[in-house]
């Protein structure tokens, strides 16, 4: 379509978001953890081996390696800070995309946003079942194809302590919200989601490996070519419906995942 600007006006809907952005009735809200060395990451008990951390070594700063420049090498494991999970990363979805092979079109979408802070208040282990996402829906209208279904824990409050953020008990055993087994296979197998965003360490429950089958997330939404994306933040800061995601992880070829920077877009005047 063609686009043009008559009397100040932009028409054509990109140029309509151009307008918006501008003019501040349109807002990005930024929904990643910044990447960083204390980022609290997954710690798999033994005898799993373990990703590492990310962390910045340097190679020059304006010195003799380097006079004017400044520039370092990164060393950091796939699933680390607000990152997407692809299908490859889990057994049931070994012959499905790697991250690079991810369409656009697919982390681009409809945000959805699915407030349990109260009921992951009260218990730190909930899980969150078919029921809540019909009683949202019949709340804020059908979940649309494509969209991204963000649940919003408060978890992102603890994200400052890594202790508070994966919430080992004295046992080793981590406690954090996530879905139940019917939950994860109804969103992969019969909604038109694109996937499920989260604030905590994982897209599964920390008590998920004690689930039939374990990592229920990971094994039904990663086996039926819906993505995850985990340790977001500002979740608060969207309405329910009518805001839009760009999810935007690096396309390594052969990946499993990648830390991503996601942002939305929301209108000004939407009510949070
Ligand atoms: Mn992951």
């Amino acid at each position: 379509m063609e686009t043009s600007i008559e009397n100040g006006t932009a028409q054509g809907t990109v140029a309509g978001l151009i307008d918006g952005l501008a003019s501040s009735r349109i807002t990005v809200v930024d929904l990643t953890t910044p990447l960083s060395a204390a980022t609290p990451t997954l710690e798999l008990p033994e005898p799993f081996a373990n990703l590492i951390d990310f962390s910045l070594e340097e190679v020059s700063a304006y010195n003799e390696r380097g006079p004017f420049w400044k520039h370092h090498n990164i060393h950091t494991g796939e699933h680390i800070g607000t990152h997407l999970d692809a299908p490859v990363h889990w057994a049931t979805g070994r012959g499905g995309k790697d991250v690079s092979r991810i369409e656009p079109g697919r982390l681009v979408g409809p945000a959805l946003v699915l407030d349990v802070t109260d009921e992951v208040a009260a218990d730190p282990d909930f899980l969150l079942d078919v029921g809540h996402i019909r009683a949202w829906e019949s709340e804020h209208g059908p979940l649309h194809d494509g969209g991204w279904l963000l649940i919003r824990t408060g978890w992102e409050s603890r994200a400052g302590s890594r202790q508070e953020f994966l919430n080992n008990d004295g046992h080793g055993r981590p406690h954090s919200p996530g879905l139940t087994v019917e939950c994860a296979q109804w969103i992969a197998r019969e909604s038109g989601l694109s996937g499920i965003g989260v604030e905590t360490v994982g897209i599964d429950a920390g008590g998920a490996g004690g689930q039939e089958p374990p990592f229920p997330a990971h094994h039904f939404l990663l086996g039926n070519d819906k993505y995850g994306i985990t340790s977001l933040r500002n979740l608060g800061e969207l309405p329910p419906v009518g805001a839009a995601i760009v999810v935007a992880p690096l396309p390594i070829v052969d990946g499993t995942g990648s830390p991503a920077r996601v942002f939305a877009l929301r209108d000004q005047s939407q009510a949070q």
